[in-house]
């Protein structure tokens, strides 16, 4: 497999530093609130790429956190009058609502930076030790210019930082900071905040430690992959590189993975231009299986526009995919082989219609995750499927069956589940018992009978077609 690093800014061979194993760090939500769709999009990118690792037999281990203990939080709680648990408790309980249904796995690891002080403080103390930290009247910061490499990841001089990079700064507190980019390691106690005993004195982790000092726990010094969005390069990912390296003397991460943004109408998503959504309320109109699938239907370095037209294009899309699913497995347990003079030659065209979208899958995904195309070989075997499965095909139900089984797998790959037990596209048990009785009245030649039962299924939204192989229902 091929991954573009952004530490060299090149595809690179994925090769892990122990054979057969994986382990990743996504940066997680700062829980706070409900998650949108800028938020969901790493989720579901690395939960694809762990899905992918492990469909080709590597042992993945995989962390993504919980940042709990952050300003938003801290001012939320306030304005309620609880405790910062009560919202972070709240918001993850609703983290898991959205991305347990966008099909997203349960990481290995779900740490919280709450339960992780212990390995904080002492990575913290490690920094101050070895001369990359120091202790101001309000925190404990890093020191950048102690740090050669600073910059590397996000391809900024050290220089440039060093003499105020302006904007690309996140202008911390910090009054008496040595260089401008120096950042915050542990922001002492304020009135009316949470806080922690520290050697130096009780206070709050930062941000950036939080990931350095949760790696080191779960995954070791140095993982092989680590991924967020691309705002995240700087100054986040740069920042836990310089506490991670600084204190374990190793690198921390071989492969940095970032995604591009997510664009609404072709403007930027942002609070102010009022066009951010959050999950929870497109899915009033665009079910989760529609969002995960419409967002990895671009390479994930590529910026997505949202707009109500291409997700109405990808309902369109996954609906094909539905669609022969379902023709597939009703034809597949109708299709008598023994009528077809042609089967053989039939099913061996399909056979290997299900080699090639399989082999082209996997060259897409191998190159650099390129979910895009991996959906484009998808419907490849769609099409081939599709037309083995119509009234001219010929093909057997053992190799319809095959097909059916790989479309249904590489979907699965991509965290889209297509086992008809979703009860917003299957068809329910009383729909099925008028289909039969139906089939009953048009058998007894009873066709007013059997018009009638039509009427009632249709009212009830649902469509039945008569076909060779018996009748078909479909939602309307
Ligand atoms: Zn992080």
């Amino acid at each position: 497999m091929k991954i573009y690093n952004t530490l060299s800014k090149s595809k690179e061979d994925f090769v892990p530093i122990e054979p057969g194993k994986v382990t990743i760090y996504a940066c997680g939500p700062t829980v706070y609130n409900y998650f949108h769709l800028g938020n969901a999009r790493p989720f579901v990118t690395f939960d694809t790429l762990r899905r992918y690792l492990e469909y080709r037999g590597y042992e993945v281990r995989f962390c993504q956190n919980f940042t709990d203990i952050d300003d938003k939080i801290i001012q939320k709680a306030n304005q309620e009058g609880v405790s910062i648990d009560v919202i972070s408790e709240r918001y993850i309980n609703e983290y898991y609502v959205d991305a347990d249904q966008l099909g997203i796995l349960r990481p290995t690891y779900q740490p919280r930076a709450t339960e992780t002080i212990e390995e904080i403080v002492s990575m913290i103390s490690d920094l101050l030790d070895k001369g990359f930290a120091y202790d101001l009247e309000d925190g404990l910061y890093f020191d950048v210019s102690k740090y050669d490499e600073y910059g590397r990841l996000s391809h900024f001089r050290l220089e440039d930082l060093l003499a105020g990079a302006g904007e690309r700064v996140s202008a911390e507190d910090g009054l008496g900071k040595r260089n401008h980019g120096d950042f915050v390691l542990w922001k002492k106690k304020k009135d009316n905040e949470p806080a922690w005993p520290a050697p130096w004195g009780e206070g709050r982790p930062g941000w950036h430690i939080e990931c350095s000092a949760m790696i080191k726990k779960h995954l070791g010094d140095t993982i092989d992959i680590h991924g967020g969005g691309q705002d995240l390069i700087f100054p986040h990912h740069e920042n836990e590189i310089a506490q991670s390296t600084c204190s374990s003397g190793k690198p921390l991460a071989r492969y940095w993975m970032h995604n591009a943004f997510v664009n609404v109408d072709n403007e930027k998503m942002s609070k102010s231009s009022g066009n951010f959504f959050m999950i929870r309320d497109i899915v009033q109109k665009y079910s989760y299986r529609v969002i995960r699938f419409f967002i990895l239907s671009g390479h994930y370095r590529m910026p997505i526009n949202f707009s109500d037209e291409l997700l109405a294009a990808a309902t369109n899309s996954l609906n094909r995919i539905i669609e022969s699913v379902r023709n597939l497995e009703f034809v597949g347990s109708h299709r008598s082989d023994s009528r077809f003079e042609d089967v053989d030659s039939e099913s061996e065209a399909l056979e290997k219609a299900v080699t090639e979208a399989k082999e082209a899958f996997i060259n897409a995904m191998d190159d650099d995750l390129n979910t895009a195309d991996a959906i484009t070989a998808i419907f490849m075997l769609v099409r081939a499927a599709n037309s083995a499965a119509s009234q001219n095909g010929k093909a057997s139900a053992i190799s319809l069956k095959n097909a059916l089984n790989m479309i249904i797998e590489l979907c699965g790959v991509l965290g889209i589940n297509l086992t008809i037990d979703a009860e917003d596209e299957g068809v329910p048990a009383e729909i099925m018992l008028l289909v039969e009785q139906r089939a009953e009245a048009k058998r007894a030649k009873n066709f007013a009978g059997a018009d009638a039962i039509r009427d009632q299924i249709s009212a009830l939204g649902f469509v039945v077609k008569d076909t060779p192989s018996g009748p078909q229902v479909t939602k309307q």
